[in-house]
């Protein structure tokens, strides 16, 4: 089968042929409807081999979707053919977090070898993907795949975020947006459904700024070193109750705390290396600053309800598996909007 591979020392990715996998013992086989392209990726492909903790070559994409193509012995409750979403933080199962569906955070993973798919195990850009327990698999439910494959990260983490900070975003509150790409641009679209706060989206481009004012920001503001007091302006003074940094950067991290207001939620989602210093006097009064990752499985279910309820539009820009190297220069060039979506057996 075709697939998706990081081969090495920053190379591009590239289109080669591997085995197709097999199902094992409690193994389920997807042929892959639909695989999201993950700012993520880059950042994996930007890092010395020796600290990626896993070897190469990875076949990449970490947002899956597919049907049952096979099903490994002992599985029980799919049916060949069932279109189904892949919840792809893998944990043990068993540990104490992952009791509670929150496998992103299974304190057993990493010393077990369990990975991601497209972050360590083969990922979902292929034609085939093997996926190591049916808990891992929420069936999509008349969803097209090809626009809820990005709930899968692009929507699920955004969604965690913003659970976590739901009681700060009250009438009459605000909630900034930094970044408005693919998890950004769905994140707007979350805090639009699930609160009354005013979202104000930041991002570089004008163009971006029009998709977030499409999906929903009430205010779109170019990300510059006077954002924050841009913020403070439209927030007579006070700042956000939650401000949500999907880039992560230095530059964003300081505006994302500088609009802050006090008692406010400051997450950091995206992984730019920036930080936030906290202390007395450095932070407003009682702001909490996070750095979530991803999110739990209860979380993929209620993510893939609210978009079978109607309130989500998830922008996507296809490409077949050929040009998947291609997506992923578009990503890195900031010409995608929305989220790139590869459709590895065509649509
Ligand atoms: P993306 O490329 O689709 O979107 C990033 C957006 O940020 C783009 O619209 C870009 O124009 C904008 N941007 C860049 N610099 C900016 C700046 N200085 N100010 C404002 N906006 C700026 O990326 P994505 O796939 O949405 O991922 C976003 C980030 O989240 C990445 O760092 C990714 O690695 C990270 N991520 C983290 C998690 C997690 O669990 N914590 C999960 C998925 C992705
Ligand atoms: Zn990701
Ligand atoms: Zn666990």
């Amino acid at each position: 089968m075709k697939a998706v591979q990081y081969r090495g020392a920053g190379a591009a990715p590239e289109v080669v042929t591997v085995p197709r996998p097999a199902p094992g013992p409690g193994q389920v086989l997807l042929k892959v409807t639909a695989a999201g392209v993950c700012h993520s990726d880059i950042a994996v492909m930007s890092q010395p081999d020796e600290a990626l903790g896993f070897p190469l070559p990875l076949t990449l994409g970490h947002e899956g979707a597919g049907t049952v193509a096979a099903l490994g012995e002992g599985v029980t409750g799919l049916a060949l053919g069932d279109s189904v979403a892949v919840y792809g933080p893998w944990g043990c199962g068993a540990c104490l977090m992952c009791a509670q569906g929150k496998e992103n955070y299974c304190t057993r993973a990493a010393g077990l070898g369990i990975r991601p798919p497209g972050l360590g195990a083969p990922g979902a850009i292929a034609e085939y993907l093997l996926v190591d327990d049916p808990r891992h698999l929420v069936p999509l439910g008349g969803l097209d795949p090809v626009t809820a494959v990005p709930l899968t990260d692009a929507g699920l983490t955004p969604y965690h975020a913003i659970r976590t900070s739901l009681p700060k975003l009250t009438p009459g509150s605000t909630a900034v947006v930094i970044g408005t790409g693919g998890l950004g641009h769905v994140a707007i679209q979350l805090l639009r459904a699930l609160t009354p706060a005013r979202v104000i989206a930041l991002d570089v481009t004008e163009e971006k700024l029009r998709l977030a004012r499409a999906v929903g920001a009430h205010e779109a503001v170019l990300s510059d070193p006077a954002a924050a007091d841009r913020v403070r302006e439209l927030t007579g003074g006070l700042g956000a109750q939650a401000v949500f940094d999907f880039v992560g950067a230095p530059p964003t991290a300081a505006t994302a705390i500088g609009c802050a207001a006090v008692e406010s939620d400051v997450s950091i989602v995206g992984i730019g290396g920036g930080a936030v210093a906290v202390g007395f006097g450095t932070t407003p009064y009682d702001t909490a600053v996070r750095s979530p990752y991803w999110g739990s499985r209860a979380e993929l279910i209620e993510v893939l309800d609210l978009a079978r309820s109607g309130v989500l539009d998830v922008h996507v820009e296809t490409y077949a598996l050929d040009d998947a190297p291609r997506a992923y220069a578009d990503l890195h060039a900031g010409r995608v909007h929305g989220r790139a979506v590869i459709l590895p057996n065509g649509r």
